[in-house]
This record gives structure tokens, sequence and C-alpha cells, in this order.
């Protein structure tokens, strides 16, 4: 079979991507049209729980688009109210907005907060957020994040998010005013560099915002769905959030994500929010179908013995290279290279068949599927092993 080089003129450049492109996926594997196999640590940013075209998946679409694709979201369906429940069921929230992507969950979860502020806190409509957070790539989501290469985009912001420091409450506490609503955080900012809030910071602040009256919004559109080996991140710290959004891995690969509220938090009124797709059947069918494979205890204890396992093998390589800490919770760590060397690292590796991500040019993130075997762990190991020397200048420690 003769290949063409492909055109990539049709697409917008929105950013640096390497000249290979993907046409089939299986597990923890991807193949390109030249037919090159890629062991994928990425994961779609941590979006494939179950990994590439999981049969569950593949299942639950067919099943579904030949029944219902869209009613409309003026009508109730099947799906949606079959996961809406076993969402409340298995978290402390009582209330579920489904929608098509994280950063429109975080839309919902500013909308949302704000009508609770003009309902019940006298208009107030600041929510804290934290330096080094990401939201998501909407306007306002953007304005949320706290991450310095947004800061000169698209001026004007949206405004009223100002900035706290993690794991400082001192900090929170100094821009807690009248104006105040909520504190919204990541209980590990992944885009940072996978830097985990600590229990004891997410607890006092669970017990500042109640003090205050105000919310507190879990974002966990990266850590949730037993990314970090709970179903959500926020059972780890024994608290309970009032809005929570998800994303990413509740579609294992299709696009859905959701906002959660408590009962007391859930105050739109008819009118103030909704969306052409927000909780369609062929999206939500899959989210049921993925939710009830990661939401078994077995499952989420496998989670937590293979982020083990990765751990202990990434730090066995980070000794032997003269690396830093291995950082994170579950199967969402990162490796610190202590030296921006990330970039050179993911070219080195893609060359060997391996694809990893550098959230920054000094940390390597690894967010695999949640069901990787040992095998596919110490494959990766084996490769980046090679890499590590190569880059490093082949002067590995014994
Ligand atoms: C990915 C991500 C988002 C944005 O989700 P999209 O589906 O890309 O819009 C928001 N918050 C966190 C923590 C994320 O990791």
């Amino acid at each position: 079979m003769t290949i063409q080089t492909p055109s990539f003129d049709a697409l917008m450049e929105i950013t640096a991507r390497p000249p290979i492109v993907f046409v089939r996926g299986e597990g923890a594997w991807l193949w390109d049209d030249s037919g090159r196999r890629y062991l994928d640590f990425v994961q779609g940013w941590a979006v494939n729980c179950l990994g590439h075209a999981p049969a569950l998946v593949a299942d639950a679409l067919a099943e579904q688009a030949g029944l219902l694709l869209t009613p409309s979201p003026a009508f109730y369906n099947a799906p949606a109210i079959a996961l809406a429940e076993a969402l409340v069921a298995q978290s402390c929230f009582d209330r579920v907005f489904f929608t098509n992507s994280g950063a429109e969950a975080i839309e919902g979860a500013i909308k949302l907060a704000r009508k609770y502020g003009a309902l019940h806190r006298g208009g107030a409509h600041e929510i804290i957020t934290f330096d080094g957070g990401f939201h998501g790539r909407t306007l306002a989501a953007m304005s949320a994040s706290g991450k310095k290469a947004f800061e000169p985009l698209f001026e004007p912001k949206v405004s009223g998010f100002p900035k706290a420091r993690l794991n400082d409450l001192e900090s929170v506490k100094a821009l807690i005013g009248n104006r105040t609503v909520a504190v919204m955080l990541e209980p590990i900012q992944g885009e940072a560099g996978v830097r985990p809030a600590t229990v004891e910071f997410l607890q006092a602040l669970r017990a500042l915002t109640s003090a205050h009256g105000l919310l507190l919004v879990v974002d966990e559109i990266q850590t949730g769905i037993g990314r970090t080996g709970t179903l959500f991140a926020y059972e780890q710290a024994v608290i309970t959030p009032d809005l929570m959004t998800i994303g990413k891995g509740i579609g294992g690969g299709v696009p859905l994500g959701a906002l959660l509220a408590t009962e007391a938090a859930s105050c739109f009124e008819h009118g103030d929010q909704g969306g052409t797709y927000n909780g369609n059947p062929l999206m939500c069918a899959v989210g049921v179908a993925v939710l009830r494979q990661i939401g078994r205890p077995a499952f989420l204890r496998a989670v937590r013995e293979a982020g083990e396992f990765l751990r202990s093998e990434l730090q066995r390589l980070s000794a032997r290279h003269g690396l830093g800490e291995v950082r994170g919770r579950g199967l969402l760590l990162a490796l610190d290279l202590q030296r921006p060397i990330g970039g050179a690292v993911l070219a080195q590796a893609r060359q060997g068949g391996l694809l990893l991500n550098a959230p920054r040019p000094d940390a390597l993130r690894f967010m695999p599927a949640l069901d990787v075997t040992r095998d596919e762990i110490a494959a990766m190991i084996s490769i980046l092993d090679g890499v590590l020397g190569d880059v490093l200048g082949g002067v590995a420690a014994p």
C-alpha cells in the first residue's frame, strides 16, 4: 500500500502536533497510518479510562444508536436518568447536569455559584481559584485558570476569579470578602505538573468555606472516575464539597461531562441553563456502561495496585538516573525531571514507540488506561529507561 504524505493545511493550527496520523487504537496501543504501533501513556489526556476503543463503549454506542439519539433536551430520556441516578448513588451529590465537555461543566459550576450568590449571598459573585489551576478553554474557564500563559490572552477576561496559592490557607482567607461566593480547585492540579492539594488543606478549606457560607467546588475532570484510586479524589480527604465537575474519564473516550451539586446548592431556575446536546442519550448510555465498570470495588482496588506498581517503578527509574520526586495518586503520576528535558524525552520516546506527556518542560505525566497491566507498565518503564539514558547523555548512575 502506498501512503501519501498527508496535508494538514485544512486544519487550524492550534498546537504543534507530530506529523503522525493515528488510525486505530486497542487498549494500551495506538497504530498510525503506516502500521507503526505505539504504547500510549497519554490516553487522550486521561480520557480513555478503559483504553482505546473498548468493546464496552462500542457496544453501548451501537445499541443506543439504534434506539434513540436525541429526543431534545426539553424531554427526559432513559440513559440520562440512569446515569444521573448512578452518579448520585456513588457520590455525595444529589443533582446532575450533563455537558459535552469539561469546560462546559466548569461554565455551569461558575453560573450555578453566581446564581447561588444572587439568591443567598446578596449578589456575591467572586470565585477564589488557584495559581497553577486549569479549568478549561472557554473564556470563563480560562479566566478561572491560574495558568501564566493564559494571562495575556483574549483580554478582557471574565472578572471575579481572585487567585490564592495551593496548600496555603492564609492566602485563601486573605481573599475572602463580601463579594466571595465560592472556592474552586482541582484536588490534584494536573496541568501544573500533578501537584496534589494536601488532605489537611482540603479539610481546612471545607471548614473555612462552611464557616463563611461559601460553596466549595471540586474540579474532578481529571481526578474523577477512578483516576486517583477512588471513584472521586475528594473521598480521600473525607470531605463533602457542594459542587463537582467531571469530564474526561466518564465518557471513556466520547465527549461527556457533568456538573453535580448537593440539593442545597442546586439552585438553577428554568431558563438559567441548558444546551442542545446536554444529556443526550447516546453519550449518557456510554457513561452508564463506563461507570458500571469503574465503580466496582475490585476495579478501583486494581487501579490502586497498578498505581503503586507504576509509582515504585518510576521511583526506581528516578534513583537510577538521578531525577526528582514522583508525585500524584493512583494512575495520575508525575516524574520530576529537575531539568527542562521534557520535550526531548517526549520526542525520543515517540521514536521508540512510546507516547508520553510533559505538562511542564521539567515533568513527565503518566495517565495510562485505568486497566493498564503490569506488563504494559514494565514495557513503558523499559523504553523510558533507555530514553532517559540517551537524553541524559548515557551517564546513568548504576
Ligand atoms: C481537561 C480539564 C478541563 C477541561 O476539560 P475539556 O473537556 O477539555 O473542556 C478542566 N479542568 C481540568 C482539571 C481538566 O483536566
